[in-house]
């Protein structure tokens, strides 16, 4: 069956009825860029770019951005990439900032908005890496609460661009927070793409903690939640930009298909399932996805 699987890493990424969903590949190492290239990704829905960092004892330099982030990039030249500046949420936070001022400042990008020299510096760094390497840029905030918060990164960007002498990339919000949904229409409106973030906001919409084992990616098919992506997929449409899922539930055999139904554009996925999803994809009548996705809505 890998066999097969690994035979059409060269067709489309399109549904029996000729619906196409980008399939493309989250990624946090060299190791993983790697695999998304060997199983064919169309791109990289998302970098993480917070993992290096999850014991360090200060904000990362330019320099230490660099070193983690250009063998990340160096295997994916020429395809896109997705680049997300650093979250640190509740369960991915160094100890510098668990306690003392951080404690003070919140979790997530409220934290790096008050931290605008350490936010610029990896803006930069994503710049110079993004150069280096070849790849096709796009950058993206996580946790966005709200417009004004991404009007604010939209600065930092603007200023490293002019510093760095680069054209500025397109610029995505990640919605994985309620607040987010509520005011797609506005976000979506000064944004480039949209990310839906399922992992956190599945969590949040049901009221679980997101490292609770009982919170498993199909949970993301609760009639709350696909309402609510459901939401956030009209306003993409509106916008006339991209709404990916880049969550564990795009990769979830039963809530991809409502995903795609309810209009995300493109699946992000871990390189391992990729050649699973791409077969999910090319096995799926588009007519029943949309039918399943408003049963569930109907729910
Ligand atoms: C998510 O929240 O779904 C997501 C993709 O980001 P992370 O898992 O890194 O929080
Ligand atoms: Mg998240």
């Amino acid at each position: 069956r890998r066999g097969v699987l690994a035979e059409a890493r060269t067709l489309p990424t399109v549904t029996v009825d000729g619906h196409p969903v980008d399939l493309l590949a989250n990624v946090g190492s060299a190791a993983d860029a790697g695999a998304a290239v060997v199983t064919a990704a169309e791109g990289v829905g998302l970098v993480r770019t917070e993992l290096p960092f999850l014991s360090a004892a200060r904000w990362p330099s330019v320099a230490e951005h660099l070193a983690n982030l250009v063998p990340v990039l160096r295997p994916l030249a020429g395809l896109p990439v997705t680049v997300r500046t650093l979250d640190f949420a509740d369960d991915k936070l160094p100890p510098f900032l668990a306690t003392g001022l951080a404690g003070r400042l919140g979790r997530g990008l409220p934290l790096m908005l008050a931290a605008p020299a350490a936010f610029s510096d990896q803006f930069e760094a994503i710049l110079r890496a993004a150069d280096e390497t070849d790849i096709r840029l796009s950058l993206m905030i996580p946790m966005v609460a709200d417009v004004s918060e991404l009007r604010a990164c939209r600065k930092v960007l603007d200023a490293a661009a002019a510093t760095v002498g680069v054209p500025v990339p397109p610029l995505g919000a990640m919605i994985e927070l309620p607040e987010a949904v509520e005011g797609v229409e506005e976000i979506a409106a000064e944004a480039d793409f949209l990310s839906l973030g399922t992992n956190d906001l599945t969590a949040a919409l049901l009221g679980v903690d997101r490292r609770d084992p009982a919170l498993t990616p199909r949970r993301t098919g609760d009639p709350v939640v696909l309402g609510a992506i459901a939401h956030v997929c009209a306003a993409g449409r509106a916008a006339d930009i991209p709404v990916t899922v880049c969550g564990d539930a795009a990769a979830d055999p039963w809530v991809a298909p409502l995903l795609i139904g309810a209009g995300c554009t493109a699946l992000s996925v871990t390189p391992a399932v990729l050649d699973e999803v791409r077969a999910l994809i090319r096995g799926l009548d588009f007519a029943d996805a949309l039918h399943r996705a408003d049963r569930v809505l109907d729910a």
